[in-house]
């Protein structure tokens, strides 16, 4: 599956909204609460206790 066709279903673990995720490098991204999951070997890491937090992501993914 490709990471685009992915993204179509995936969301966020810790939103009840359910909000979208956008990829940046290894990353997947929440557009609200603004967490971060780690792509590893492609497989993004969507477990709540391994997110990371907004002030925690490395500065260059902010946008
Ligand atoms: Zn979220």
């Amino acid at each position: 599956m490709e990471l685009s066709e992915f993204l179509e279903w995936v969301a966020c673990p810790r939103c009840e909204s359910r909000p979208p995720l956008v990829a940046r490098e290894d990353w997947l991204i929440c557009t609200q609460c603004g967490f971060g999951y780690r792509i590893e070997s492609d497989i993004p890491n969507l477990l709540v206790d391994e997110a990371v937090p907004p002030d925690q992501l490395p500065a260059h993914l902010k946008s």
